[in-house]
């Protein structure tokens, strides 16, 4: 009978989870055609404690702002996996910081999508921007390159004015450029270095914003990359820390500036990532060793695992979502 099938099954598949991949991996737990059960009933499960690398991590450090490609092991922003299904097609989106990390996968995620997509980056991570370039023109998209520093309000226009004249108009602007520098105590952050981090996160979304604005449309979006530091700030991310509780009171309180234009303005509060960032002074060698360890999954998630909120916060089935903070920390942390 079908219906005790399905039951039977169901319950073999629940014990299968409960003793672990191991089972899951080796035991066919239906049919008796030598297929893994999942296979059989159609449909792909993952194990996410397994899906990727684990801590202990190699120690490595790179001068900032680091490149993804330099990493060991290198962070899966989904240039093998990410299947699109016309979610954004004919969408204009430009991403900060789309060189590595979130901001690439978010690239690669729209252009699989159907977007064009422009990336900015700092001029020493041209490495990583070719390949973001590459992945999204193999894809039959427009691929625009505009790097620059983003600490800079007259660059942040220009930026804006380029992507605007390359792409053909502007609906999707993804504030996710970051400086994060791991630093003992308040004493040691000198003026430079505090302004260094709140120019990055605080005012580059400012100024890009108020120069995207009357680019936007309604349907259009605007996403911020925030973090579970907003809500849970490490001791030695006490600069950073603050940008981000910023990054948050930015996409809420927009949020309600813009709804009666039908601006969508939302936010991505990633937990401990695999990203450049945290490898160019983001983390202290002690922390990167044991990276995402603490966290519910034991272990840190990769810039892939979060592309598919990126794209549902740009897409028009999202349409009821305005001045959220979406999470993805592994089970650690709050958005
Ligand atoms: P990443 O190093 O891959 O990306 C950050 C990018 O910011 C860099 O690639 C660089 O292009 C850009 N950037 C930094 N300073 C700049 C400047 N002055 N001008 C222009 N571009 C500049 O690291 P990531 O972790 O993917 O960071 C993306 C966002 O995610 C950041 O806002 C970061 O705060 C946030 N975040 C990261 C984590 C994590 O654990 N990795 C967790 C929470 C939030
Ligand atoms: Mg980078």
């Amino acid at each position: 009978m079908k219906n005790e099938e399905n039951k039977i099954s169901r319950r073999k598949v629940i014990g299968g989870i409960g003793a672990g991949i191991a089972t899951l991996a080796v035991t066919p737990l239906i049919g008796n055609a030598g297929a893994p059960a999942n296979q059989k009933l159609g449909y792909d499960m993952e194990d996410p404690r397994v899906k990727f690398p684990k801590p202990p991590f190699k120690e490595q450090s790179q001068p900032w702002p680091g490149l993804a490609s330099q990493m060991n092991p290198r962070p899966d922003h989904g240039e093998t996996s990410y299947r699109g299904s016309g979610r954004l097609k004919g969408r204009k989106a430009l991403i900060t910081g789309g060189d590595s990390g979130m901001g690439r996968a978010a690239a690669i995620a729209y252009a699989r999508e159907g977007a064009d997509v422009a990336i900015n980056y700092l001029p020493a991570e041209e490495a990583d921007a070719k390949e973001v370039i590459a992945l999204i023109k193999k894809e039959g998209r427009k691929a625009l390159a505009i790097p620059g520093d983003l600490r800079d309000e007259n660059f942040c226009k220009k930026l804006i004015t380029e992507a605007v004249a390359g792409l053909g108009g502007l609906d999707i602007l993804v504030n996710n450029a970051g400086r994060q520098q791991t630093r003992p105590s308040i004493l040691d952050i000198s003026s430079d270095d505090f302004d260094a981090t709140m120019k990055t996160n605080v005012y580059a979304p400012f100024w890009l914003t108020k120069a995207a604005l009357p680019h936007l449309k309604a349907g259009s979006s605007i996403i911020a990359t925030t973090s579970v530091q907003a809500t849970d700030p490490s001791p030695d991310l006490f600069d950073y820390a603050q940008t981000k509780a910023a990054n948050t009171s930015f996409v809420r309180s927009l949020a309600k500036q813009l709804g009666s234009k039908g601006i969508r303005v939302n936010g991505v509060a990633p937990g401990p990532i695999w990203t450049a960032l945290q490898v160019s002074g983001g983390a202290t060698m002690e922390k990167l060793v044991n990276f995402g360890g603490d966290t519910p999954l034991e272990r840190p998630g990769q810039p892939a695992e979060l592309a598919s909120i990126y794209v549902q916060l740009a897409a028009n089935d999202a349409s009821y979502a305005t001045g959220q903070i979406y999470g993805s920390a592994g089970g650690g942390g709050q958005p």
